[in-house]
């Protein structure tokens, strides 16, 4: 019923849908916490905030956590018919994809391992369409434990629309979800028009897929601190008390709307003046902006994928 609930408060809440990413972040008890004063331009002076209780985890040094071992990485095609325009994909685009996650993911020392036989085709036509609610085809189709991706390719025909992912936390905290369901509807959902060579505006690299499993290793947008929560604001995102995506070394910065843009200069949470500028990642994988604006994880974002992998994947396995 919760669920339900809060799907259908998205769904009456959500704009049109200019936004790659709808992955959702974990409601927690809610608290009161005193923001401290701030100096400069940003930040609140003293005023109490409702926020969450995750939300508040200050940015933490992650302890040093060796890399995953090669994770297994399913791909289901989900067409609403055998025709390509129903996104129907052929197996070389299959491979393309699964190329570009090894080649962006390498640089951060994460591997995956991929054959024929971890790829299927599946044509749904309830499945393919307009829904968002995408555990009934999780469940059916999900391959392995929790230390497997399972990536729905799945033709969505929302305009603008490239995916959703669950992190290692959201369906138990959120909906109560407790295993072997939860495990069952782990995995990411990415749109077909994401593809390389999509005539998408601005998720026609393949990068999309990044993004979303970026979510699996447990990373949130570089804009976190700027999403309403629990159904209220967040304290001022550019606040050095906001925890943001509790990475230290993504700079604190606010949603751009609509998505797509690549503004390198582009500063959110503008520093107090005469201190040099701080620019948003906009070319973070993390961040709102197009598939050619982005370029790469950073260091910190690593260590978080290597701590929580080991934490709530490696260390949570039941399935
Ligand atoms: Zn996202």
């Amino acid at each position: 019923m919760l669920r339900q609930t809060f799907l259908a408060s998205l769904l009456a809440t959500a704009p049109v849908f200019a936004q790659r990413c709808d992955s959702v972040i974990p409601i927690l008890p809610p608290k009161n916490v005193t923001v401290p004063p701030t100096n400069g331009t940003a930040g609140h002076n003293g005023t109490t905030f409702l926020i969450s209780a995750r939300q508040f985890t200050p940015e933490p040094d992650y302890p040093p956590t060796p890399a995953p071992p090669t994770i297994p990485l399913y791909v289901h095609v989900v067409a609403g018919s055998n025709a390509r325009k129903d996104g129907y994909l052929t197996e070389q685009e299959v491979i393309d994809q699964v190329n570009i996650i090894h080649d962006l993911f390498k640089p951060r020392g994460i591997s995956f391992r991929h054959d024929a036989s971890m790829r299927q085709w599946v044509v749904n036509a309830s499945w393919a369409g307009p829904d968002r609610d995408f555990n009934e085809m999780k469940e059916a189709l999900h391959k392995g434990d929790y230390r497997t991706i399972n990536l729905y390719i799945r033709n969505i025909t929302i305009r603008d629309y490239g995916g959703s992912c669950s992190n290692p936390w959201t369906q138990e905290e959120i909906w109560n979800v407790p295993f072997p369901r939860r495990l069952l509807q782990d995995g990411c959902v990415i749109n077909t028009e994401t593809l390389a060579g999509s005539g998408h505006s601005f998720m026609n690299m393949g990068k999309t897929a990044v993004h979303e499993i970026g979510h699996w290793f447990g990373l949130f947008h570089t804009y976190e601190a700027g999403t309403v929560r629990d159904g209220v604001n967040p304290p001022n995102p550019c606040w050095a008390g906001n925890p943001g995506d509790e990475v230290k070394d993504t700079p604190r910065c606010k949603n751009v709307s609509p998505a797509g843009q690549c503004n390198m200069t582009q500063n959110t949470c503008p520093e107090p003046a005469g201190e040099k500028p701080v620019y948003d990642a906009v070319w973070n994988y993390m961040s709102e902006s197009s598939d050619a604006c982005y370029q790469n994880f950073t260091v910190g974002q690593q260590e978080r994928m290597y701590f929580i992998y080991d934490k709530y994947r490696a260390g949570e396995t039941r399935g």
